[in-house]
């Protein structure tokens, strides 16, 4: 118990966590460009937030939710996705009184009570944009161009954009209807849940993972063939603004999301190598949530990808991504006079920037450079008695072998000179190399 995670939670390890590293600041570095500002909200909320904004004939609310009394009483709940907590605090800090769009992005965990397995845990991490204020389908396009260059970015490949529009307040309560009388003729066989879901909330049942009831809604009504006009047009409008991006896209009638709070349109990027769990990516218009919430009429979109799922399939296509930054310097020291001189070198130059590491285990010089090999520095220099005696030191290059003398009065300065050196040799021998080669 003690040495074991809970189950559904997994440790990023120091060795690996340069990817995690790597593809978030990539989200968020993307996101700003396309004018989004970072939002971080609380890991908890009142549970009433996530029962109301996500809907509590969902999935996530009814089976899923991480939710405890605190010691005040209040009922609290692990935020299982990261829309409501944005909505929140839109509303509490008033931000529709600020210019519009006010668009927002997130790094944050999720909880989840769900069936561990690949692509699935209790926790996870999701990336989300949020863009509150337009109404028009072009604004879709700009999220869905967002989630889309991320992918390409990150060189992942093969991901498929599946798009589909589930209405609005005018065209759905008629599609309700025909849905939940087609349901009504199949009550018996659907889930437990399901059934009960066939009077407040029909739609569900699409959703539901079930095989049974999922092969029940192969063949219920879409409602792509009830859209009101301007529904209709709002998705023609999304269809034309991808088409001038050169986005690719499938329509798939069948996509409904699994929180309640989604308009119009929604959509999914999907991959088939990384498993079952192939959605990388979920999202969509959820123009009446704000009000829903007690703000004011306000239309508004967005999206959410998984990280883990997207790790999985970083690894699945083998992406090289640039590797962690390695120890550029290891002081190698013998005798506590250079061991007390290595310190202040090393404190100058890490305040330069530079990953420089020394002996803190009390190991000989050769344990020392045996170490400094273990991690891959990219230099070493050996300081002793003698080399505190000329105020030289020789500088290794660990990858070429070659040895240069460098002045210990000018340890910093001399170092970058001759980094900067040896990286122009090796450039220009590179160089030589692929001319060579033609
Ligand atoms: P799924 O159908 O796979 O359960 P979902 O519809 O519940 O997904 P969303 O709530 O839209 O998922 O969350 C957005 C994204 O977060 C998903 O596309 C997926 O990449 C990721 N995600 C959701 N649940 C989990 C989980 N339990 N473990 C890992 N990633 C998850
Ligand atoms: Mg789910």
């Amino acid at each position: 118990m003690l040495t074991k995670a809970v189950r559904g939670t997994q440790d990023v390890l120091p060795e690996k966590v340069h990817v995690n590293q790597f593809i978030e600041a990539a989200m968020l570095e993307i996101a700003r460009c396309f004018g989004f500002k970072e939002i971080r909200t609380p890991v908890f909320e009142h549970t009433e937030l996530f029962t109301r904004s996500v809907g509590d004939t969902t999935d996530v609310v009814q089976k899923e939710m991480y939710t405890f009394e605190d010691k005040g009483g209040r009922s609290i709940t692990l935020r299982p996705e990261g829309t409501a907590g944005a909505v929140r605090a839109f509303l509490e800090h008033s931000l529709y009184n600020e210019a519009l769009p006010q668009k927002v992005s997130y790094i944050t965990s999720c909880y989840r009570y769900e069936k561990p397995q690949a692509g699935r845990l209790r926790e996870f991490h999701q990336f989300g944009v949020e863009c509150f204020g337009p109404v028009g389908p072009t604004a879709d396009a700009e999220v869905i161009a967002l989630a889309s260059e991320i992918f390409d970015f990150i060189g992942l490949k093969g991901i498929r954009l599946e798009l589909n529009s589930i209405g609005c307040p005018s065209c759905r309560p008629a599609y309700h209807e025909k849905l939940a009388d087609y349901f009504k003729s199949k009550r018996d066989d659907l889930c437990k849940t399901c059934q009960g879901r066939l009077e407040r909330n029909p739609m569900r049942i699409l959703d539901c993972k079930s095989p049974v009831c999922s092969a029940i809604a192969q063949a219920a009504p879409l409602m792509m063939d009830s859209l009101c006009s301007e529904c209709l047009e709002h998705f023609e409008g999304l269809k034309q603004g991808l088409d001038d991006l050169g986005i690719a896209y499938i329509i798939n009638a069948g996509i409904v999301r699994g929180l309640d709070y989604y308009s119009r349109t929604v959509f999914e990027f999907i991959s088939d190598e990384i498993g079952a769990q192939g959605t990388l990516c979920g999202g969509g218009r959820y123009d009446g949530l704000v009000e829903e919430m007690g703000g004011p009429q306000m239309p508004a979109l967005g999206f959410a990808m998984g990280i883990e799922r997207i790790l999985l399939l970083l690894e699945a296509q083998k992406v090289a991504l640039p590797p962690a930054t390695a120890c550029e310097l290891f002081i190698v020291t013998h005798g506590e006079n250079a061991h007390n001189l290595a310190a202040v070198l090393a404190n100058e130059m890490r305040a330069a920037g530079l990953v420089v590491d020394f002996d803190l285990m009390g190991r000989s010089v050769k344990a020392q450079m045996k170490h400094a090999n273990r991690i891959s520095a990219l230099y070493t220099v050996v300081i002793g008695d003698d080399e505190l005696e000329k105020g030289q030191a020789g500088l290794r290059n660990m990858q070429s072998g070659q040895t240069q003398v460098i002045e210990l009065d000018k340890f910093v300065d001399s170092f970058m000179t001759l980094r900067a050196k040896d990286a122009t040799e090796s450039l220009s021998q590179a160089v030589e190399a692929s001319l060579f080669d033609n």
